[in-house]
């Protein structure tokens, strides 16, 4: 049906090692701002709660791109060294292969939200899903 799938949701395949993967839209009524690493899959997630936004100059008057330009300035560095930037590459989470898909589009494990019979088995995949979003942790 249409309407189920208004974020675009779709199953894509890494060219590079095979394992299939899940990407769809960055949801509009999630308020938060996602910045990936430019060097390995993970990614940031910045809720507006965060303090971070007190200290940013005008914050209610930027636009998307001038808040995120401000995050990237404020965030540390990725565990692996690479930067959390607004325009990286979306990466495969199996093997890091940058991927051809949109900016606007988020990439998760194939499993994610898909009927699981046991409740184990779905505390398993957001446990592996986790490890790829990580805290903010500000300069
Ligand atoms: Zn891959
Ligand atoms: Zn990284």
């Amino acid at each position: 049906m249409e309407e189920d799938n208004w974020l675009n949701e779709k199953i894509i395949k890494c060219t590079k090692c095979g394992n299939e993967l899940k990407v769809c839209d960055h949801s509009p009524f999630e308020h938060s701002y996602r910045l990936y690493c430019n060097s390995c899959p993970k990614r940031v997630d910045i809720g507006t709660y965060e303090k971070v936004f007190e200290e940013i100059e005008n914050y209610d008057e930027l636009s998307y791109e001038q808040i995120m330009i401000e995050l990237e300035k404020r965030l540390q560095n990725c565990e692996c060294g690479g930067e959390f930037m607004m325009n990286s590459k979306r990466r495969c989470l199996h093997c890091a292969k940058p991927l051809n898909i949109d900016e606007e589009q988020n990439v998760w494990l194939k499993e994610m939200w898909s009927e699981f019979n046991d409740d184990k088995q779905e505390q398993k995949i957001e446990k592996e899903m986790l490890k790829f979003i990580v805290q903010p942790k500000w300069k």
